[in-house]
């Protein structure tokens, strides 16, 4: 599987997931790397926003900020080194398989779960994904959690990518999945208020959280949000990530 590298390093480590209903629960993380989306705030750009693209990224203004050289953060690794890589998991068992937009990879990807599966039976696993891809109905026979983001306008994705209703559907009956969404005004709670609405995603399958890469950001945001969310009947989630500043 094509793996992100990020510092020279590939992108499997121990740490905390951040955000929705594990959050702060212990945690390997696997990033895999490419996106189908291009997100202009993406914060994990170094999994899709190569030299060469016309992909617009925020940080592209930015003085001094290059796009990313692909042959530096990509590693091509087998499924036999990922296993033996992710021994973690004998010890933490839960997995987080993030991105970029890991279904992109589903084929390997079912593959890995599968042999991980067998090899710790307690494992518990978790696919973050953008909701624009659907997963073969094999993943749904794993214990499988999947936390879906779809993108709102602020993203600038034009819809038609970002949003596939016969893929959301599949999530909305796949009674371990839930759809989270960073929110930063009040604009992008009427947006979702509205695609909830379009797309029949019950509220208590929504979670929300505040935006922001440090912590007063967000903290300005985290008391209106907890009110709309309090309001609307969604959940909410704090960013531990963000807040204690781990990856
Ligand atoms: S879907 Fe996720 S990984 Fe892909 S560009 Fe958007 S924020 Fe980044």
């Amino acid at each position: 599987m094509i793996v992100s590298v990020f510092e020279g390093k590939p992108q499997i480590f121990l740490t905390e997931q951040g955000e929705g209903p594990s959050m702060g629960q212990p945690a390997v993380f696997l990033r895999l790397s490419g996106c189908n989306l291009f997100c202009h705030w993406c914060d994990t750009d170094f999994t899709w926003n190569w030299q060469g693209t016309l992909f617009k990224h925020e940080k592209d203004a930015l003085p001094g900020y290059k796009k990313f050289e692909k042959k530096n953060f990509q590693q091509d690794m087998t499924n036999d080194q990922l296993l033996s890589q992710l021994e973690m998991v004998s010890e933490t068992p839960r997995l987080v398989v993030t991105g970029g937009e890991p279904l992109l990879q589903e084929a390997l990807l079912l593959e890995l779960l599968k042999k991980l599966q067998v090899k710790v039976p307690q494992l518990k696993i978790e696919i973050e994904t953008n909701g624009t891809k659907n997963p073969s109905r094999e993943f749904f026979k794993l214990p499988v959690h999947f936390n879906v983001s779809p993108k709102l306008s602020n993203s600038k994705i034009p819809k038609n990518l970002r949003i596939k209703a016969h893929v959301l559907r599949s999530f909305i009956d796949y009674p371990d999945a839930i759809f989270k969404f960073v929110i930063k005004t009040q604009d992008d709670i009427k947006e979702l208020q509205q695609l909830l609405l379009e797309q029949k995603i019950p509220a208590e399958k929504v979670w929300v959280m505040p935006c922001g890469t440090d912590v007063p950001s967000m903290d300005e945001i985290a008391p209106w949000l907890q009110e709309e969310a309090d309001y609307a009947r969604w959940n909410y989630s704090d960013r531990l990530h963000i807040r204690k500043n781990i990856p």
